[in-house]
């Protein structure tokens, strides 16, 4: 075993691998960007090592500033994580010239699967089923509508070098077929620096049916499915294993093609093999073919060491030192269901906006496996992915599983940043998911009901009062001589003023006057409840009340008497930030007329692009922001002049 390994990423995952690793007797180090200095992978490597600039191409993808701080720290080895190097077969073929281990699979295999054309093709020839469709020798636009028609519509046009669900376009009418192509050509020549497309057979009522491989480059096996279907936007949000409803004839022949496809390449590490199954007709073993291998470690894993017991990033650090393989296929076997949430700073209404914030609080339930790269106090900025934590249980059955993931969600308070808390918490309470009826199009199906706002009850709304009146425990206090205390006071909630009356009835209960309807609140050491009702946690920090009630988080701020009224921006006079990001473009120049509708200017965040534009019909008053500049949410872009 290595008696020490550097980790080249960051966040959970960094965490993730530092904990196996130390359980192992193994020191870590840790390399981090500017902006990672606090960092909770920092705090817990024994050693780390600052490595440049916040910008992931000036630090994590640093891949020459990672080999010099493994050589001058000792590190015998690097874990590449998830994202970042771990896919990328030069900076396999540097560490090793380095006389270092990467540990993972080979340079060469990463590059065998690099590309969904050639991997297919091996896959084909190694008798694993694939996707039926064209390969793409020729690339003329003509040939490639023949082939399409020859495959049968709807297809799916895909980027040979594609990932992460850019330059792919589903083409359900041949009249369609030439601007799709052109479509997802010019996204693929963007993102990937390569056009290349290939063409498939796009398969009905789809399931992401996917197996955990494990090589030692001499021998394979599997640790069976996982099933990744609730997804949107080709985004995975809720995984779990084994996969509902699967017959054991499947689940064999599945197993089965994953091994093949790793030892067809003398696979080493951990990989994915991610199949697409067509579930029209439930689950059948003929109804499943390869779409692409993950040569890394994947975000989902723990869902398969819940089944399974097995420590992957344990098994990665033994084979990658010399061992064979810790298991073999007869002694591995799946115990209970296992689920895994991703927990994301995200705004859910504004169409799942990336968020960013500091979070002021951040509590998981006991009992519950939360993998998490930030601590309460941490910042989630834009410079990475903003995801919070990874929550996964385990139980028995599928419905307890489920049931467990409710609860767990439901008891799981985040404070600073909005999240996709109530999104997840909605999809863990869905019917068509509790009968495992999943496939890719359930999210996109139901989006309006999963993404409802959970409105304030009258009891939350009472709650953020209770807090705010901070009436004193002192039995004594809350009485004068004469006649109780009346508090008059408000809280600000969603850009609302909440005016609401508190009157003490004695130390240990309140009349609260919200919204209209009064309740009554009784407090019992000092936690307040209202008529009666279960106790519902709140976290009051500096500057903010937060209410965790099971429907959902819900934010108030006290409203100061002495200040005074903020002044509105309502009218759609100034464009504001959605989001911090990266202004691309700036299309408008002060004094020009502009239109409801009009671009004004283009942001990038998080590797998307959204184009802001005019709300209204008005002039240019002033253009604040150029191209080039960092924003962070809520800054003025620009502003129009009054409405006329
Ligand atoms: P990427 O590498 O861009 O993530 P994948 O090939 O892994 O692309 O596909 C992403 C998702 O797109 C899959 O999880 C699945 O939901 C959907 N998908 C891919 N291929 C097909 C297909 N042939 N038919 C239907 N859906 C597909």
């Amino acid at each position: 075993m290595f008696h020490k390994i550097l980790i080249a990423n960051r966040g959970e995952i960094a965490c993730r691998i530092i904990e196996s690793a130390r359980k192992l007797g193994v020191a870590t180090v840790a390399v981090y960007s500017s902006a990672d200095a606090g960092a909770k992978h920092v705090a817990m490597a024994d050693e780390a090592v600052p490595i440049g600039g916040p910008a992931p191409r000036d630090s994590y993808l640093r891949g020459d500033a990672i080999i010099a701080a493994a050589k001058m720290t000792g590190a015998q080895a690097i874990h590449p994580g998830y994202g970042f190097l771990s896919e990328n077969p030069d900076f396999v073929d540097a560490v090793e010239q380095a006389g270092l281990t990467f540990i993972g699979p080979s340079a060469q295999a990463i590059r065998a699967m690099g590309l969904k054309d050639a991997a297919k093709k091996l896959m084909q020839a190694a008798g694993v089923p694939v996707v039926p469709g064209y390969l793409g020798e020729d690339q003329d636009p003509v040939n490639l509508a023949t082939q399409a028609a020859k495959i049968t519509y709807p297809v799916l046009i895909k980027a040979v070098a594609g990932g992460g669900g850019k330059g792919m376009r589903k083409v359900s009418d041949p009249k369609d077929f030439a601007d799709a192509l052109t479509s997802a050509k010019g996204e693929a020549a963007t993102a990937f620096g390569n056009d290349a497309v290939l063409i498939e057979k796009y398969v009905e009522k789809p399931r992401h049916i996917e197996v955990q491989v494990f090589g030692d480059g001499t021998d394979a096996v599997h640790l069976f499915e996982r099933d990744c279907s609730l997804q949107r936007r080709h985004q995975k949000v809720i995984e779990e294993a084994p996969a509902p409803d699967m017959p054991a004839d499947m689940r064999q022949a599945m197993g089965d093609a994953a091994v093949k496809a790793a030892r067809a390449i003398g696979y080493k590490g951990a990989g994915t093999i991610e199949f697409i199954v067509d579930a029209s007709d439930g689950l059948r073993a003929d109804r499943f073919w390869f779409m692409e291998m993950n040569t890394r470690l994947q975000v989902e894993h723990p869902v398969t060491e819940a089944i399974t017991g097995v420590d992957l990033v344990e098994w990665q650090l033994r084979v990658a030192s010399g061992e064979s393989l810790p298991r073999q296929q007869d002694e591995l076997t799946i115990t209970g269901h296992a689920f895994e949430a991703r927990l994301y700073a995200e705004d859910v209404p504004a169409g799942f906006l990336p968020a960013t914030g500091r979070l002021d609080h951040l509590s998981f339930p006991q009992g519950v496996r939360a993998d998490s790269g930030v601590r309460a106090g941490d910042v989630i900025s834009p410079w990475y992915d903003p995801m919070i934590a990874k929550i996964i249980v385990h139980g028995p059955t599928r419905a307890v599983a489920l049931s467990q993931l409710s609860r767990a969600l439901a008891q799981t308070q985040v404070a600073g940043t909005v999240t996709n808390l109530a999104f997840l918490g909605a999809l863990a309470r869905h019917k068509g998911f509790a009968r495992g009826d999943v496939d890719t199009g359930l999210i996109e199906r139901d989006l309006v009901a999963l993404t409802l706002v959970p409105v304030a009850s009258t009891m939350v709304k009472a709650l953020a009062v209770l807090a705010a009146a901070n009436l004193p425990d002192d039995p004594l206090a809350g009485f004068t001589q004469w006649a109780p205390l009346r508090h008059s006071l408000a809280v600000m909630h969603l850009g609302e003023r909440l005016d609401a009356v508190v009157e003490p009835l004695g130390a240990a209960r309140a009349q609260v006057m919200v919204g209209g309807v009064t309740v009554i609140a009784t407090r019992r050491a000092g936690i307040w409840q209202v008529d009666g009702a279960p106790h519902v946690p709140v976290v009051q920090t500096a500057s903010a009340i937060y209410v965790f009630a099971p429907e959902g988080a819900f934010a108030f701020a006290p409203v100061d008497p002495l200040a005074r009224d903020a002044v509105g921006a309502g009218d759609g006079k100034a464009t504001l930030s959605p989001m911090p990001g990266l202004v691309k473009a700036v299309f408008v120049t002060a004094g020009q007329s502009v239109q409801a509708g009009d671009r004004l200017c283009v942001l990038e965040a998080m590797k998307m692009e959204h184009t802001l534009t005019a709300v209204r019909d008005g002039v240019v008053a002033e253009v604040l922001a150029v191209a080039g500049d960092q924003v962070e949410a809520g800054v003025a872009l620009i502003v129009l002049e009054d409405a006329t």
